[in-house]
């Protein structure tokens, strides 16, 4: 569709988001191509890696079943007489600039299909004569992230034109260990290496940077919270000695740990920050219950922040059922549900449950001693300030299900205190997991309907809402469909992240009561849901998920006294991520799953660093960088203590930008 007329035209740099020409700099490669001697795809064994040159001999245009365009066509490479398929789909416009004679440099992943050599959806780009080689070929060159509008050559060209081609002003803004290149040599090299080698020492101080200002961040962070006093009320009355004697069962010893961690903090002269970290089931709640009460002992009121209106709901009842009985009244703020005054005379005191609404500027929690955040990877350092925001240097303890290793832990939570749940409360039998293939489906729908028959209930969990040109997925909203179908349609019930919370609540009450006992559902199931009679967990397209989220999702079932069962649905064809599925077979353990997602996927899903007030990572890696990671949180906290506030090092705040306003107003707090 040809732009308005009004739109100005945007440079290529606008086009990828930076302000400034300038702001290339900072765009780096996704990889680099060994373009100096060219791979021969016919001694390629299949999936292997190639990049390869070659003419264009012949073009050929498509449709295939189901209506897909498919544009096919024959590479010549260089000094060979076979020719190389390239096929790509739904792209049809290709034909317009892929025409026989063009040179083509492509990257792709070997095929082979009945002997012949194939990649499908290869990276490319055209050979033009005119331009510098130096530049696009005969080395490792760069090849950039893109959006609509950009080309590969002309950027790369821009970019080697900025870094290359004039003084580079990329100074020195803080220290680093010795043995590595100059920032601004490092930049240059980590766009143009010279080698292998080059490129990898670029990398690595690169790397370095980025965890630095990651570090000084929390070491900032920690330092100013370490500053803060707190008053005190004094203990009025002892709610915690009747809580733990009427509870039904035993704490675990890591709760009894966790409480007494928790108590100590409570007891001390500066606001608390700890992180709780405990696997899906662990008993996190009775945690923050204790902690709760703990506070409400000295006057002082509670909270809790939870992601969605369905958690926010089911703490509030789980809170009511434990809390009540001592005389606490429980409030839910959603953006839906308001409380009404209660007067609390008579009344222990009062925990507020709720949403985002909770936390807006215009609610008053007055007397907040203590602010709980559940799952804390779903939010960020802004839910933090909210509370600190309400005054009273409240006390804050953050939960997480997300199974961080230990190494990470310090490193990412380093401005906090960590308690960890590494027991789980007894008599819970594990979930027993099993890897199919969608051929396998109809076996799994009998085996609902058996499950179902006897009064228990199963979820089944897709990765999109809806089909979609982009992805080959089967969408929830198909599926519901095609398990009405299946089940009668008065069995199943769906439940998205779309639908107002209303409806939301009375689908997860329709299942819950048994009324409905299929649930389909996208990955909103994921956080904290609690039905004891779901004992089946299907996950369709399981490749599309990591191994932590898989392992939250699996957290749904095994919570009765029922055997659980958790189906992941995947085509045995793509072997690759088979092979990363079938861990979930043979562990119940949630840190070893994120070690091999960590492996596999890198630290981002893990983390949500995006929303931790911390820079995104781009060319560190906190798997392979971890002593470079160790290295510079040392350093940082010596410059911390040396440099308070960083007053004496512009360069440095200057870099961080936003992401040191952001810590700079947390301390201000
Ligand atoms: P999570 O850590 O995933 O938030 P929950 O707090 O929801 O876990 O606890 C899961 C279930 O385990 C709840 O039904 C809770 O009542 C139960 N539970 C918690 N602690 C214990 C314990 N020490 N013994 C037995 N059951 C427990
Ligand atoms: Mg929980």
């Amino acid at each position: 569709m040809p732009k308005p007329e009004s739109a100005p035209p945007q440079r290529l740099w606008q086009k990828l988001g930076y302000e400034q020409e300038a702001g290339l700099i900072l765009h780096f490669p996704r990889r680099h191509e060994d373009r100096r001697q060219w791979k021969d795809p016919f001694a390629c064994a299949e999936g292997e890696w190639v990049t390869t040159r070659g003419k264009i001999a012949a073009v050929k245009a498509s449709r295939w079943r189901g209506g897909r365009a498919c544009f096919q066509a024959t590479l010549q490479p260089q000094g060979s007489y076979e020719g190389l398929e390239l096929y790509w789909f739904n792209m049809p416009f290709l034909k317009t600039s892929l025409t026989v004679g063009k040179e083509l440099i492509v990257h792709g992943k070997i095929q082979v299909v009945k002997k012949a050599r194939r990649l499908t959806h290869p990276e490319f780009e055209i050979v033009r004569p005119d331009e510098d080689p130096a530049i696009h070929l005969d080395r490792l060159t760069p090849v950039y992230p893109l959006r609509e509008g950009v080309g590969q050559r002309p950027l790369r060209r821009m970019i080697h034109r900025l870094v290359m081609e004039r003084p580079l002003d990329f100074p020195e803004v803080h220290p680093v260990p010795p043995g590595y290149p100059a920032a601004a040599e490092a930049l240059r090299a980590y766009h143009f290496p010279e080698s292998a080698q080059a490129l990898e020492q670029a990398r690595k101080r690169l790397a370095f940077d980025e965890l630095f200002a990651m570090q000084v961040l929390l070491a900032e962070r920690r330092r100013v919270a370490r500053q803060a006093l707190k008053v005190r009320p004094p203990v009025r009355r002892d709610l915690c000695g009747p809580f733990l004697s009427a509870l039904p069962f035993l704490p675990t010893g890591a709760q009894q740990r966790a409480f007494a961690e928790i108590t100590r903090d409570l007891e001390g002269s500066r606001p608390m920050q700890r992180l709780l970290q405990g696997d899906v089931g662990s008993g996190k709640t009775l945690v923050a219950a204790h902690a709760l009460l703990r506070t409400l002992e000295r006057g002082q009121s509670g909270a809790l922040l939870a992601p969605t209106e369905t958690l926010a709901a089911q703490h509030a009842k789980n809170l009511r059922a434990l809390l009540e009985p001592l005389g606490v009244v429980v409030q839910l703020w959603t953006r839906h549900h308001r409380p009404e005054e209660v007067p609390l005379l008579d009344r222990s005191g009062v925990v507020h449950v709720g949403t985002h609404a909770l936390i807006q500027e215009s609610v008053r929690l007055p007397g907040l001693g203590l602010g709980v955040i559940d799952e804390q990877h779903k939010f960020g350092v802004a839910q933090r300030e909210a509370f600190l925001r309400k005054g009273g240097q409240p006390d804050l303890l953050l939960m997480t299900a997300t199974p961080i290793p230990r190494t990470l832990c310090l490193a990412l939570y380093g401005d906090l205190d960590v308690s960890v749940l590494d027991e789980m409360p007894p008599g819970r039998k594990p979930v027993k997991t099993v890897l199919r293939s969608p051929q396998e489906l109809p076996r799994v729908w009998d085996f609902i309907r058996r499950e179902a028959a006897s009064g228990r209930r199963a979820y089944v969990v897709y990765p999109v809402l809806e089909e979609s040109e982009k992805h080959d997925l089967k969408s929830a909203t198909t599926a519901y469909e095609e398990l009405r179908g299946v089940f009668g349609s008065e069995q199943v019930v769906m439940l998205h992240g779309r639908m107002d919370p209303e409806e939301k609540q009375a689908r997860m009450r329709d299942f819950a009561e048994g009324r409905a006992p299929v649930m389909v559902a996208t990955s909103v199931v994921e956080v904290g849901i609690d039905v004891p009679e779901a004992t089946m967990m299907v996950v369709e397209h399981a490749e599309r998920f990591g191994l932590a989220q898989l392992h939250q999702l699996r957290g749904r079932v095994g919570r009765g006294a029922q055997q659980s069962y958790c189906v992941l649905v995947s085509d045995a064809a793509a072997e690759e991520s088979w092979a990363r599925l079938k861990v979930m077979e043979t562990t119940q353990d949630g840190f070893v799953l994120a070690e091999e997602d960590l492996k596999l996927r890198g630290p981002g899903n893990l983390l949500g660093t995006e929303q931790s007030g911390l820079p995104p990572l781009r060319v560190a890696s906190l798997m392979r960088d971890l002593p470079l990671l160790h290295q510079a949180r040392e350093m940082a906290a010596a410059l911390v203590a040396e440099d308070p506030g960083l007053k004496a090092h512009p360069g440095l705040r200057q870099r961080l930008g936003g992401y040191w306003a952001e810590a700079a107003d947390f301390s201000s707090h």
